[in-house]
C-alpha cells in the first residue's frame, strides 16, 4: 500500500468513525490531519494489503459467538510497549514515563485509570483521555464521565465498585481518535491491567475499545450488544457515553446492553426511587 492509499484509508477510518458517532459535517484541523498521515513505521501488511476476509462470518477469540462480516479489513499489527510491571501501581509508574508513542509528547498527565482493582463485577474500557481527563489524570471526568456515572449508578453500582480505564493512557491531540499504532503500542497496559483485575465483564464503551481489545475493525451501531468474550472474559461492546450525549436516542440501545450485563451477572436493575 503506498503513503497516499494509506493515508486515504486512515482518513476513511477516521471520517467512518465521526459517522457511526453521528457527525453529519466536520472541520478537521490541520493537526489531526497531519497525524493522519502514515508514519515510517506504519508498514502496509497482509491484512491491508487488498487480501479479503474470509467467508461471509467472522470469529473473534470465543468460539460461540459469530457475527456478521461487515466487509472491513482487520487492523494491522505494529510494536508495543512490553510491560514489566508486576502490580497495578507499577504499571501505572510505568505508564507515567511512557515514552513509546507520539502521544507522550503532547499530554499534560496520563491516565492509567482508576476503580476497584480486586475482580469487580464491571470493568469499563474507552477509548483515551480528553481535555478534562488530561488535566487531572483521571479517566471520565468529563460531560462523558458525568453520563458514564449515570450509567453505572443505574446499574445499582458506583464508580468506587467498578473499574474504569482506556485504550490509550496519554490523550490523542485535539481528541482525534488514537491512531492503529498508538492502539497496540499502548493496549499491552491494558491486557496486563485486565490480567491484574479479572473483572467479571469488560464493557467496551464504543468502536475504538471494541478495536482496541479484540483487534478486528467494527461498526459499533452493529456489534453493540453482542456479548463476546476477551482473554476468557465476558466483553459487550456498547456505545460510548460521549457518543450518546450526542446522539440522545441511541440511550435505549446502550441501556439494554447495560441489562444485558447485568442479567450475565445474574442481577436486575435497582428499582428506581
Ligand atoms: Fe505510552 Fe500509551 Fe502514552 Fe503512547 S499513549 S506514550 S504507549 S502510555
Amino acid at each position: 500500500m503506498t503513503d497516499v492509499r494509506q493515508f486515504a484509508k486512515n482518513l476513511n477510518d477516521f471520517l467512518e468513525y465521526k459517522k457511526e458517532e453521528g457527525f453529519q459535517t466536520l472541520e478537521i484541523s490541520p493537526e489531526t490531519l497531519a497525524a493522519l498521515k502514515p508514519t515510517p513505521a506504519q508498514k502496509p501488511t497482509a491484512s491491508t494489503e487488498g487480501s479479503s476476509t474470509e467467508g461471509s462470518v467472522r470469529y473473534f477469540n470465543t468460539p460461540n459467538k459469530k457475527y456478521e462480516n461487515i466487509g472491513l479489513t482487520p487492523s494491522s499489527s505494529q510494536s508495543s510497549v512490553c510491560v514489566t510491571g508486576k502490580t497495578l501501581e507499577e504499571i501505572a509508574g510505568q505508564i507515567r514515563v511512557c515514552t513509546a508513542c507520539p502521544l507522550s509528547g503532547s499530554r499534560q498527565n496520563t491516565v492509567p485509570g482508576e476503580g476497584n482493582p480486586n475482580h469487580p463485577d464491571i470493568m469499563f474500557v474507552g477509548e483515551g483521555p480528553g481535555a478534562d481527563e488530561d488535566a487531572q489524570g483521571r479517566p471520565f471526568v468529563g460531560a462523558a464521565g458525568q453520563l458514564l456515572n449515570k450509567m453505572i449508578e443505574a446499574m445499582g453500582y458506583n464508580r468506587e465498585e467498578v473499574f474504569i480505564a482506556n485504550i490509550v493512557k496519554c490523550r490523542p491531540p485535539g481528541n482525534r481518535v488514537p491512531l492503529p499504532e498508538e492502539m497496540n503500542a499502548c493496549v499491552p497496559y491494558l491486557k496486563a491491567q485486565i490480567a491484574l483485575i479479572r473483572p467479571k465483564i469488560i464493557v467496551a464503551l464504543g468502536k475504538t475499545a471494541v478495536q482496541g481489545l479484540l483487534q478486528e475493525e467494527i461498526a459499533i451501531t452493529k456489534f453493540r450488544g453482542t456479548l463476546c468474550t476477551y482473554e476468557g472474559i465476558d466483553l459487550m461492546p456498547t456505545y460510548h457515553p460521549a457518543f450518546l450525549l450526542r446522539s440522545p436516542g441511541r440511550k435505549g440501545e446502550a441501556w439494554a446492553d447495560l441489562k444485558a450485563v447485568l442479567a450475565k451477572l445474574g442481577k436486575e436493575p435497582p428499582a428506581k426511587k
